[in-house]
C-alpha cells in the first residue's frame, strides 16, 4: 500500500497556465506606463478596456484608455450583468466589460487586467485561477512624487487617492506576485514573462 500522500491537483491532470493575469497596485505607482511600454514591443498582449464614471483626463481617448459612460450607463451596465467585476474607487465606478475577457479566455489567449484591489479580490473569488500582481512603488515618498508629478489630479483628489494607496500596500500580502516598479523597463519584462 502506497503511504505517499497527494495534495492539490490529480497528477494525470496537465498543468494548467494561468491564463489570467490582474495588476493592481496604487494609483500612481506606474501600472499603466508598465503597461503601456509592454505593449509597444508586444502589441499583441491584449488587455481589458474597462468602463469609467470618471471624466477623460486630456489625451485618453474613448475605448482606449476606458470606455467613458455616466452613472446611468454603469448602472445598466450592472444591472444587465455586463461587468465581471466592479468597483468605486476615489469617487468613480470602474468595471470590467465581462463578454470581451470571456472571449478571449475561451479561445486560449491571455488576458491581463489593470484594476484596482476591490476588484482584484472579486476576480480571486470567481476565478481563483487567475495570478494577481501587485505592482509596488520603491517608497512611499516615491509613489506620492508620481502621483503629484503627473499633474493629472487635484490636490483633493490625491488626498484620495493616497488614502487608498494606504489600505492597497497593506494587502500586498494577498496577490501572488510583488514587482517592485522600480525600472519601466524591468517590470515590463517581468510582466511579459508572467503572462506567458
Ligand atoms: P498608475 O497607472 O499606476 O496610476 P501611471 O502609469 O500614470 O500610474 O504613472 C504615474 C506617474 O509615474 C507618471 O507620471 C509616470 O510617468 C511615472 N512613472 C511610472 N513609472 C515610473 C518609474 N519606474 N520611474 C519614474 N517614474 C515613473
Ligand atoms: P485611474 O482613474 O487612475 O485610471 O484608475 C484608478 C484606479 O481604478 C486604478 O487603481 C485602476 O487600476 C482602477 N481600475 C481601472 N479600471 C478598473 C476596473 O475595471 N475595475 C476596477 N475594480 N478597478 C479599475
Amino acid at each position: 500500500m502506497s503511504t505517499s500522500v497527494s495534495r492539490g491537483a490529480s497528477p494525470v491532470a496537465p498543468a494548467r497556465q494561468p491564463r489570467l493575469t490582474v495588476l493592481s497596485g496604487p494609483s500612481g505607482v506606474g501600472k499603466s506606463t508598465v503597461v503601456a511600454h509592454m505593449r509597444k514591443a508586444h502589441p499583441e498582449v491584449w488587455l481589458s478596456v474597462s468602463c469609467t464614471t470618471r471624466k477623460p483626463r486630456p489625451g485618453e481617448q474613448e475605448g482606449v484608455q476606458y470606455f467613458f459612460v455616466d452613472d446611468e450607463q454603469f448602472d445598466k451596465l450592472i444591472a444587465n450583468g455586463e461587468l465581471l467585476e466592479w468597483a468605486e474607487f476615489a469617487g468613480n465606478r470602474y468595471g470590467t466589460p465581462r463578454k470581451a475577457v470571456l472571449d478571449r479566455l475561451e479561445a486560449g489567449e491571455p488576458v491581463l487586467l489593470e484594476i484596482d484591489l476591490q476588484g482584484a479580490r472579486q476576480v480571486r473569488e470567481t476565478m481563483p485561477e487567475a495570478r494577481l500582481v501587485f505592482l509596488a512603488p520603491p517608497s512611499w515618498d516615491e509613489l506620492v512624487r508620481r502621483l503629484t508629478g503627473r499633474g493629472t489630479e487635484s490636490p483633493e483628489v490625491i488626498e484620495r487617492r493616497l488614502a487608498a494607496a494606504k489600505v492597497e500596500l497593506a494587502a500586498e500580502s494577498e496577490f501572488d506576485t510583488t514587482l517592485v516598479n522600480t525600472s519601466v523597463e524591468d517590470v515590463a519584462r517581468e510582466l511579459l514573462a508572467l503572462l506567458r
